[in-house]
């Protein structure tokens, strides 16, 4: 459809990026990008009318996004040839606006784009060798001042390479080397820093990630105090291990995996240089409390649980330890809990006990005529603490639980 609206407007339409390096490697991917040779944002407000969806424009960079009816999201980028001025620029002359969009693109791998007009529909457009990297897995920028223009490509780099299993090439990693001697990380915003961190911390390889950005030294610049010892190296398994766990449950919520990993990676910060990191990374004041708050809860989390096992508690006692705790906070004290019986009363919790309901509610009881106040959810943790752990509840013991 995209195609041929191109045509009957007059415009050459691509989709590009990550959408067609899937292809050619057989991997999902949902996100359609689309370069238009022409006026970008007026071919998407012509889109968006024909499928019925809704669109967001950027006019300054002339991009806009489309939704579509079914929730699918289309950006649409505009290539235009003197919006390009890079110190390493190509005589443009000798560049269609498409090469030169791809051109400024972070690697070969990412710069390929498909023609959709109809006459040509399917053609790869392939500049730059990306066919043969992606054959020979490798990840290759397409010029020596990449990584001077945009420092947050060497995390992208790390992180295709252990997405895709491929590996930089030679001269990629050089170049990686040299902008760091610069300190060229050094002067990346927070927030940049952060997202690229991010995506790295909701990707599957993530410890290999992680081992791949201490080899460059690329920790102790995020903080001087870390470094993956052997211990932070364990403790960043475990939380991989537990992640993958839950993933595999299908459970819910969705895990932020990213806070769990933030939890293992500052394990070995006290709060005074976790607060640091986390400057570091911009962090909004919410975050920062947030991750404050569950270092200090877990310690005492630690300390209520071991009690609870001295004493060999209820299984509705365990529930009310764990259920105010956010399930990223629970999932990081599983990872680092050393005795398995810990680990399997936290996976109790989670796969079961957390998961059943109690089906009486304020309102069930405002029916039994039982004025409302405080004795409401006293009532109700000791109806779910009974159902916890097993006991037989029916509708005339309520009464008698409410009545006491
Ligand atoms: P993912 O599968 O992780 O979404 P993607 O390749 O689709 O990967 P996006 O971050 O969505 O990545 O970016 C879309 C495209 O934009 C990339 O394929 C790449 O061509 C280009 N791109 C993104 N970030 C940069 C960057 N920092 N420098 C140059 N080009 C970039």
């Amino acid at each position: 459809q995209a195609g041929a609206l191109g045509r009957e407007m007059g415009v050459s339409v691509y989709a590009v990026g990550g959408f067609v390096r899937d292809i050619l490697l057989d991997r999902p991917n949902l996100d359609i990008d689309l370069v238009v040779e022409g006026d970008g944002i007026e071919f998407a407000q012509v889109l968006s009318r024909k499928l019925g969806g809704r669109i967001r424009m950027h006019k300054k960079f002339q991009t806009a996004v489309v939704i579509l009816p079914d929730g699918q999201k289309v950006d649409v980028a505009t290539a235009r040839l003197e919006y390009y001025q890079y110190p390493t620029a190509l005589p443009t002359v000798e560049l269609s606006s498409i090469k030169m969009d791809l051109y400024r693109r972070d690697f070969s791998i990412n710069a390929l784009a498909v023609r959709l007009s109809p006459d040509q529909f399917g053609n790869l457009v392939d500049f730059f060798s990306a066919q043969k990297d992606i054959k020979e897995r490798n990840i290759r920028v397409l010029h020596s001042l990449s990584f001077v223009e945009d420092p947050t490509r060497i995390l992208r780099a790390i992180r295709f390479e252990q997405r895709f299993n491929f590996r930089m090439d030679r001269q990629t990693e050089r170049l990686i080397k040299n902008a760091l001697n610069l300190n060229l990380f050094q002067k990346l915003s927070g927030g940049r820093l952060f997202h690229e961190l991010y995506l790295i911390m909701e990707e599957k390889e993530v410890l290999a990630c992680f081992r791949r950005m201490d080899s460059f030294n690329l920790l102790q610049v995020l903080h001087p105090l870390l470094k993956l010892s052997d211990q932070l190296e364990s403790i960043l398994s475990e939380v991989e291990r537990v992640l993958n766990w839950y993933r595999l449950l299908y459970l819910e919520p969705n895990v932020l995996s990213w806070k769990v990993f933030m939890l293992g990676l500052a394990s070995s910060l006290d709060d005074a240089q976790f607060q640091i990191l986390m400057r570091r990374l911009n962090f909004s004041d919410k975050d920062e409390r947030y991750f404050l708050a569950v270092r200090e809860g877990l310690a005492e989390t630690i300390q209520q649980l071991h009690q609870w096992q001295g004493r060999a508690g209820s299984l509705s006692e365990l529930f009310f330890i764990l259920d105010p705790l956010p399930l990223e906070s629970i999932l990081y004290l599983m990872a680092r809990s050393q005795k398995e019986e810990m680990r399997r009363h936290i996976s109790l919790f989670l796969t079961q006990l957390k998961t059943q309901k109690v089906s009486v509610t304020g309102k069930d009881l405002k029916a039994m005529r039982l004025s409302p106040g405080p004795v409401y959810s006293e009532v109700l943790r000791t109806l779910h603490a009974a159902m916890i752990d097993g006991k037989a509840v029916d509708r005339n013991s309520q009464l008698i639980l409410a009545g006491e």
